[in-house]
């Protein structure tokens, strides 16, 4: 016996997760009395893409704010070398992405931030937010998230018949004009953000300043000095570059209080496309070219969500695995009230279900019943000491052995786990006695 050298830890509680259509994360509160310091509900998403801003600027620019999204700026490739293309695209989730990286997120081929199902199988495995809809702005809607948009590029303006089509999911749209508008743009979100109190939010935001002509409010140059025009012969790069630089660090320092509110949330900065600086004697966006389709990604997804979709994702793979095994929905059961556990009993997990291992923790797989179920850190171990059929005797006795926990304590918690096992029909009905 080791009592005392272990630090206490208490056992894990059976969650029970069926697969479903997006996340079910617990709901953080954001009923604070801080105003516009308080956090969203952290299922929210934020997705900002900076209007033609090129990687090269990104990585350049005193951007803090933005910088802090994610822990590493990545060097992505855009569905589109146009707004309205690119915006389009990320609408049914294909952000732009990796294709060299075989990760979720980086590459939204393997899982997307967000995806619409459109009825259709996934080919990959799940993405963070899975949706049914016409597009994610419906599809967040349908979830349950109240969605929020703001661009600023012409494209976005609900009262020009393009405009309409993109924006016409949101719940609330606003279009200030193009492109000069991220103060007002930032001031209106947290505006809604305030109105919206609780719940799941989507928050897109078009920010126009890093499109040419590259200027923004109180800038020491002319706004009507664009230096990057199609089929210019002037070589003006330099210009570009300092001032879509100078731009980007004031957009920065706008959306500093907007992102804040999002830190315990999830976040996605990118841009739509990039521009031509003089590559090839191109300039500007809207042909395909390296230049055009590179742009920035940095991005935050909160962890419990990441870690839904993993878990979701190898209990798919479990099943996928075990297909064979799969049972009718009625796996046997025999329907008649099991005795309660008690410490004499000897469990064992049904036969057919199929456990696997998430970050250390044991997946239950319930094809039958297409479930799964997340056991817990010590609930895990629970699991791995039933094996074959054991007491639940025998499980205290191990436990106590390992953890620093009273006999008493440890009895309730294995007992009330094991009966979360039984009410949950994942105990085999033979071995129970
Ligand atoms: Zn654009």
């Amino acid at each position: 016996m080791r009592r005392g050298n272990r630090p206490a830890r208490r056992l894990g509680v059976v969650q029970v997760q069926a697969t479903r259509a997006h996340p079910d994360v617990d709901t953080h509160s954001s009923a604070d009395t801080t105003g516009r310091a308080a956090t969203v509900d952290r299922r929210s998403l934020l997705l900002i893409t900076l209007d033609s801003c090129r990687y090269d600027t990104f990585v350049a620019a005193d951007a803090p704010n933005l910088k802090a999204v994610g822990v590493e700026i990545h060097r992505a490739q855009a569905p589109s070398h146009f707004t309205y293309a690119s915006h389009m695209a990320m609408w049914v989730g294909v952000t732009p992405g990796m294709a060299e990286r075989a990760e979720p997120y980086l590459n939204p081929k393997f899982a997307k931030f967000f995806r619409i199902s459109n009825g259709a199988r996934r080919a990959y495995g799940p993405s963070a937010f899975e949706l049914e809809g016409r597009n994610i702005v419906d599809g967040f809607g349908q979830a349950g998230y109240r969605t929020i948009g703001c661009g600023a590029l012409g494209w976005f303006n609900p009262a020009t018949p393009a405009g309409a089509v993109i924006t016409a999911d949101f719940d609330r749209i606003s279009h200030y004009g193009w492109p000069w508008s991220v103060k007002r743009q930032a001031a209106w979100l947290n505006d809604q953000l305030d109105e919206a109190g609780g719940g799941p939010l989507f928050v897109f935001l078009n920010v126009g300043e890093t499109h040419a002509p590259y200027w923004h409010e109180a800038a020491p140059w002319s706004a009507d000095d664009n230096p990057c025009q199609p089929f210019q012969t002037v070589d003006r790069r330099a210009d570009c570059q300092a001032r879509q630089r100078a731009c980007l660090e004031y957009v920065d320092a706008q959306l500093g209080p907007l992102l804040a509110r999002f830190a315990g949330a999830s976040v996605v900065v990118t841009a739509d496309h990039g521009d031509c600086w003089g590559e090839d004697g191109i300039w500007e966006h809207g042909v395909s070219h390296p230049a055009t389709l590179t742009v920035p990604l940095v991005f935050h997804v909160e962890p419990e969500i990441d870690r839904t979709r993993a878990m979701l994702h190898a209990a798919e793979l479990a099943l996928a695995s075990n297909g064979e095994r799969v049972l009718p929905a009625s796996h046997g059961a025999s329907g008649d009230p099991q005795p309660p556990v008690t410490l004499e009993t000897v469990v064992a997990l049904r036969k057919d279900l199929v456990c696997t291992e998430v970050d250390g923790e044991v997946l239950i797989i319930d094809a039958a019943n297409r479930r799964y179920h997340s056991a817990g850190a010590t609930g895990s171990r629970i699991v791995e000491l039933i094996g074959e059929g054991r007491s639940a005797a025998d499980i205290v006795a191990v436990l106590i052995g390992v953890y620093d926990i009273d006999h008493q304590t440890c009895t309730d918690e294995v007992l009330a786990f094991l009966r979360a096992l039984g009410e949950k029909e994942l105990l085999s009905d033979g071995e129970c006695r």
